[in-house]
C-alpha cells in the first residue's frame, strides 16, 4: 500500500491551513503547510536584496531552503505573502521545491503512516495520486472577512478595501501563472466554507475523507 496522502488545495485564506493541520493531528499524519516554502524563499529573497522578479535568483535560495527555519512566524505577514505569490511563478522555483514536497509526502517525518499537504498544486501537481484530494475555498467576501479578523487580532494594521485588493490580486495570479496554476483536480472533492466556521469545515472534510477512504476499501482513517 502506498503513502495514504491528503492534499488540500484552495485559494488564500480560504479556512485550508488550519483544516490541513486539524486533519493531521486527528488521523495521525504528518502536516506540511507547502506556502511556508514559497513565504521562506520569499524571506530569503528579500534578505539578499533580490528583485522577486528575478526567477534564477530566487531558485538558488528557494534549493537552500532551511527546512528549519519553515516555523518562522516572520513567515505569516502581509508583505511575505504577496512576495511569495511572485516568486512562486517561477517555473525554476517551483521545480526547486519539489523534490522536498514528494519526499515529505511520500517518506513524511517521525514514522507517520502518511501526510497531509496544503497549497495550490498538491493535488494536481505534487501528489496527483494523493488517497483524497480535497478542493477548499470560499467566497472572496468571506476569505476577506476571516483575513481581517486575523490581522485584527494579531494587532497588525487591517484595512478592508486593502486585505479584498491583496486577495484578488494574489488569486489572479496563483490563478492565470502558467506553471502549475490554482485549479481543482478532476478528482478533488469541493468543499466551500463561506457558510461554515472552522469545527463545520472540519467535520465536513472528515466526512469527505472517510467516504473516499471507504470507497477505497482503506482501513487506514
Ligand atoms: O498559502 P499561502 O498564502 O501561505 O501561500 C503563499 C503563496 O505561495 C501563495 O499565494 C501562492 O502564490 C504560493 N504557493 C504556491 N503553491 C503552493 C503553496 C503556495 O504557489 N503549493
Amino acid at each position: 500500500m502506498g503513502a495514504f496522502i491528503i492534499a488540500v488545495d484552495g485559494p488564500a485564506a480560504a479556512g485550508k491551513g488550519t483544516l490541513a493541520r486539524r486533519l493531521a493531528t486527528e488521523l495521525h499524519l504528518a502536516h506540511l503547510d507547502t506556502g511556508a516554502l514559497y513565504r521562506a524563499t520569499a524571506r530569503d529573497v528579500l534578505a539578499a536584496g533580490l528583485d522577486p522578479a528575478d526567477a534564477a535568483g530566487a531558485a538558488e535560495l528557494a534549493g537552500k531552503l532551511d527546512p528549519a527555519s519553515l516555523a518562522d512566524p516572520g513567515l505569516r505577514g502581509e508583505e511575505i505573502g504577496r512576495v511569495a505569490s511572485i516568486v512562486s511563478v517561477h517555473p525554476a522555483v517551483r521545480t526547486a521545491l519539489l523534490d522536498y514536497q514528494r519526499n515529505f509526502a511520500y517518506h513524511p517525518p517521525n514514522e507517520a503512516k502518511g501526510a497531509v499537504l496544503d497549497g495550490r498544486d498538491i493535488g494536481t501537481v505534487i501528489c496527483p495520486e494523493a488517497t483524497v484530494k480535497l478542493f477548499v475555498t470560499a467566497s472572496l467576501e468571506a476569505r476577506a472577512g476571516r483575513r481581517l479578523r486575523e490581522l485584527e487580532t494579531s494587532g497588525a494594521p487591517a484595512d478592508a478595501a486593502a486585505v479584498l485588493a491583496d486577495l484578488q490580486a494574489r488569486d489572479e495570479r496563483d490563478s492565470k501563472r502558467s506553471a502549475a496554476p490554482l485549479k481543482v483536480a478532476t478528482d478533488a472533492v469541493l468543499l466551500d466554507t463561506s457558510g461554515l466556521d472552522a469545527d463545520e469545515a472540519f467535520g465536513a472534510a472528515m466526512s469527505i475523507v472517510r467516504a473516499r477512504t471507504r470507497s477505497f476499501g482503506s482501513s487506514q482513517a
